[in-house]
This record gives C-alpha cells, structure tokens and sequence, in this order.
C-alpha cells in the first residue's frame, strides 16, 4: 500500500516571496508538486494560462462553485481564487506531496476540511522590505501596491494559525527551512513504518 502524500499550506502576504520558494523546492524535491488554482483574475505579463493559473471567467468560476469542484475558494483583492479538489486528492494517493498556495480564508477551509494538512507562514524580514519587493515586482499599478500594502498586515496577523513560521530574509537558507519540513515530515515513524516494512520485518526478525 502506497504511503498517502501530505498536503502543505502555505501562505505569505503578496510580496513575501512565496512562489519564488515554492518554484526553487520543486526544482530540489521530485516528490512534491503544487496545485495550480483557478482564479478570475486577469493574467500578468508573463503568466501562463494553466501553468501559474488556470485564468476562468467569473461565470465559469460560479458554475465550478456550484458543481462542487473546489476543495476551497475565496476572494482575495477582488477576485476569486479556487482549489480543484479532484487534483488534489488524486496526488495525495498516489503518494505526492502537494502544496496549496493560498491565502488564510482558504487555509482555514483546508484545516477543517484536511486535519493532516501542515500549513507553514512565509514572513517578509521587515515591512520596508516587503514595500520594496512590491514595488521591485513592477507588474501591478501603484494603487494595486497601496491596497496590497494595506492588506499584507491583515494576512501577516493570521501567522499564529499556521504549524510553521519561515522568515525569508536569505533565500537560500529560507529556501532549506521550508525544504526540512517536508524531509522531517517523511521521516515520522508512522510514514518510516509503511515504506521500510520489508526492512523492518528483516531487522526485527
Ligand atoms: P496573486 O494574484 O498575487 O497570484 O495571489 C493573490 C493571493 O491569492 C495570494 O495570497 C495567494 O496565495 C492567493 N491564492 C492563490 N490561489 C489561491 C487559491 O486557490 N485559493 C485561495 N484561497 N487563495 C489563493
């Protein structure tokens, strides 16, 4: 029997540097993959259709609500953003890990929906530094920013909800942080136990 994949939140304020971490650990762990969420946002230069998302219009979005096909949806910025449950939960059995990149209206659907879920908070290491990395991106108006600046405080508050706390001030050494959890993950006893039983029954024997 096949030991079930375990299904990681992960949340930041825009700006934190969540994607880019997330992208560097898929390039370091083949045993993770990320869900690619449905959103009505417009896409930004550079984003690919069913790559970063997959972009639906809001009538297709409300049809996909009512057909019951997301684990979780939420609206964030004025637009709304969805997990297709169906992805998921074929992942999870087939042993993948899988990472939900969203925000804390949906990671506490998830929680109840999932109590395995580990979640984990990206933080910026100040605020000057998550203005500047706002402004760095160069992708959004100045008043998207000013809204966004204003909304990451709302997002950064809901850190104590979530089993982990990443500061991610060095890329690199944030990069292995989130990187250990996952490694330490798999090696519960439980997970150890179902993977090793062959060597376990020989060892023990
Ligand atoms: P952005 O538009 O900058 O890519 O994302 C804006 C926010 O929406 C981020 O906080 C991101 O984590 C969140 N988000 C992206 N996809 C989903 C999703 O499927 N569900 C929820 N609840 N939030 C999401």
């Amino acid at each position: 029997m096949k030991t079930p994949g375990t299904l990681y939140i992960i949340s930041a304020p825009s700006g934190a540097g969540k994607t880019s971490l997330v992208k560097a650990l898929l390039k370091r762990d083949a045993g993770v993959r990320v869900s690619v969420s449905h959103t009505t946002r417009a896409p930004r230069p550079g984003e690919e259709d069913g790559k970063d998302y997959n972009f639906v219009s809001q009538a297709l979005f409300d049809q996909m609500i009512n057909d019951a096909v997301f684990l979780e949806y939420a609206e964030v910025f004025g637009n709304k953003y969805g997990t297709s449950q169906t992805w998921v939960a074929e992942q999870l059995a087939e042993g993948v890990d899988v990472i939900l990149e969203i925000d804390w209206q949906g990671a506490q659907q998830v929680r109840h929906l999932m109590k395995h879920a580990l979640s984990i908070f990206i933080l910026p290491p100040s605020k000057a530094v998550l203005a500047q990395r706002l402004q760095g991106r160069g992708q959004d108006d100045e008043a998207v920013i000013a809204h966004r600046m204003s909304k990451a405080v709302d997002e950064m508050s809901h850190y104590p909800e979530f089993d982990y706390v990443i500061i991610n001030d060095d890329f690199d050494q944030a990069l292995a942080e989130l990187h250990s959890v996952f490694v330490a993950r798999r090696l519960r006893q439980e997970v150890q136990q179902c993977r090793h039983a062959g060597l376990l029954a020989e060892l023990l024997s």
